[in-house]
């Protein structure tokens, strides 16, 4: 049985050294770079672990890994790729409350969110479980006198994932269930900043019976991400962050000749029509802005209020209930939003709050000072709402990624139409209203890839597929769902005939049909 290590018993060894390590080859493996990475326990402000960040020749030693296991795993049948999942999809449910513990640790949401991000993660293990049936081909009889045709998907061979601080169990699951069930091996470069999940997945499916090298997880940093990317072994590689670095990544690794998928960032809308329930809204606003402390690609950063009527009583209902957020650490019970990633967020997600008042918003609830008793180093902010916020603003127009909803007034639904499709982010969208017409107007108009109705967090199910439009996303394939499993493969047609059905002599013109 694996053991996870307790987060909260765990400090960073007093003599530098690194005390979170990669997995390679079904082995952890203290790194040797001797560049190191903190990692945090934001709830507390103090250093919990450190990580080594993999050179090249870690990472070499991690693709060979990967490569050596190749051929045996892609050469076994699905089914038997499936029953590890399945037997995965256990063990990750009986761990899943230390997990829950290690996640809220690292990265500082509640437990129960934690819990939440592990079962969306898990519901892409049990779509991957369907791998025989979501492999099967197509196979035309006859397609010529004595001539059958089938086509089916192959794996691609070593494929890489990079991973944000967001969601580490679930972004990371969002990829190697689907690959390594196609066949694919896998490298994983989880995010710096909460990466001891990933390890403990990669040795819970070790566990599960996964053969050795088929998923390595490796620690770093933008050498050891750009190691990924230039590596010629490397067939494919899946990313999810901000904007500017998965445009590198989408780049980078295009110009090495590799597939590429690489989700960016977001600035989610809800607009609220006069004739929503505006209590409903506003419930809805202060789940999907404050929840996880609005560090959620999908997070609603911004709501729409079309009528000034509307948007007086909208600001009315929002403002007890941000101002009563009840902030604190992830594990303790009814905390419902914890703390920011690290301080330098903290700090970032502050100067922006200190610009918003520059550029004019009102700021109507203001949570900068926030700071429990006992805890005076963590890296906790309060709710903040900003009212009258206007198009040109920066608030307006960049992710914060933080606790903070921007409320924008406009005269009607076309205009409030015309700013989600200007923004130059376009992930998701939702929209609340009783009126049918409208929302199915809105759900044909609107320019981002995950529209809401009545809906305000639109997270795609695991058998469909997550991605957005614009500049939240560089690449052609979708995450998960049956996108994934075309990302993680490749098309073969076979064309055959047996020997008894030859007409004799060579053929010159174009074969057809005959
Ligand atoms: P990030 O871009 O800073 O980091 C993501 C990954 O890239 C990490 O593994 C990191 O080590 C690596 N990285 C960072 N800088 C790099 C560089 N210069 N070169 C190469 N690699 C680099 O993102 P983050 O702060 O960890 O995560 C938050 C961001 O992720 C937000 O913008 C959020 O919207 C986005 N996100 C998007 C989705 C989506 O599905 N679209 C999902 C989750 C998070």
């Amino acid at each position: 049985m694996t053991t996870i290590i307790n987060p909260f018993e765990r400090l960073a060894p007093s003599d530098g050294s690194a005390n979170i390590h990669h997995f390679i080859n079904g082995q952890l493996r203290a790194g040797k770079s001797g560049r190191y990475g903190e990692v945090n326990n934001p709830a507390q402000g103090s250093v919990s672990g450190r990580l080594a960040f993999a050179t090249k020749a870690e990472v070499d030693e991690a693709v060979s890994a990967a490569a050596k296991a190749f051929p045996a795993w892609s050469h076994s049948p699905a089914v038997r790729r499936a029953r590890i999942l399945f037997r995965f999809r256990e063990l990750v449910e009986r761990e899943k409350q230390r997990l829950a513990t290690l996640i809220s640790a690292e990265h500082g949401k509640v437990l129960d969110d934690a819990k939440g991000e592990l079962i969306r993660g898990l519901e892409v293990v049990e779509f991957a479980c369907g791998i025989p049936q979501l492999l099967k081909g197509e196979f035309s009889e006859q397609v010529s006198t004595d001539v059958d045709s089938f086509s089916f998907r192959q794996p691609l061979g070593v494929v890489a994932g990079i991973t944000p601080f967001n969601f580490p169990a679930m972004v990371p699951m969002w990829m190697f269930p689907i690959a390594v069930a196609c066949g694919n091996t896998f490298v994983l470069k989880p995010s710096e900043k909460d990466p001891s999940t990933s390890v403990e997945l990669a040795r819970l499916l070790s566990e599960a019976g996964l053969p050795d090298g088929v998923l390595n997880v490796i620690h770093g940093d933008k050498e050891t991400v750009d190691a990924l990317l230039d590596h010629p072994e490397i067939q494919a590689v899946s990313f999810v962050g901000s904007t500017p670095v998965a445009e590198y990544v989408y780049r980078r690794g295009t110009a090495a000749g590799k597939r590429t998928q690489a989700l960016g960032g977001a600035k989610n809308h809800m607009v609220v029509l006069p004739d929503a329930d505006v209590g409903q809204a506003a419930d809805a606003l202060i789940g999907a802005a404050y929840g996880s402390a609005g560090e959620r690609c999908m997070a609603v950063s911004v709501a729409i209020a079309v009528g000034d009527r509307l948007g007086d009583r909208l600001v009315e209902e929002l403002i007890p209930k941000v101002a009563a957020l009840k902030v604190g650490p992830g594990d303790f019970a009814d905390v419902e939003m914890g703390p920011l990633v690290t301080k330098a967020h903290l700090e970032r997600v502050r100067s922006y709050v200190d610009l918003g008042v520059k550029e004019g918003a009102t700021l109507v609830v203001d949570g900068r000072d926030l700071t429990p008793p006992g805890v005076e180093e963590a890296f906790f902010i309060g709710g903040c709402l900003f009212d009258n916020v206007r198009p040109g603003m920066r608030i307006y127009r960049e992710e914060i990624f933080g606790p903070v909803l921007c409320v924008v007034r406009v005269n009607d639904t076309g205009e409030a139409l015309k700013l989600v499709n200007g923004h130059e982010y376009g992930n998701g969208a939702a929209i609340f209203t009783r009126d049918g017409a409208a929302a199915r107007a809105f759900v044909e108009q609107v320019k981002v890839g995950m529209v809401g109705v009545n809906v305000p967090i639109p997270v795609p199910m695991a058998f469909h597929s997550f991605g957005g439009w614009k500049r939240s996303i560089f690449g052609d394939h979708y995450i998960h769902g049956p996108e994934g499993v075309r990302f993680y493969t490749r098309l073969k047609t076979v064309t055959s005939r047996w020997p008894g059905a030859f007409v004799p002599g060579a053929e010159f013109v174009m074969p057809t049909a005959k």
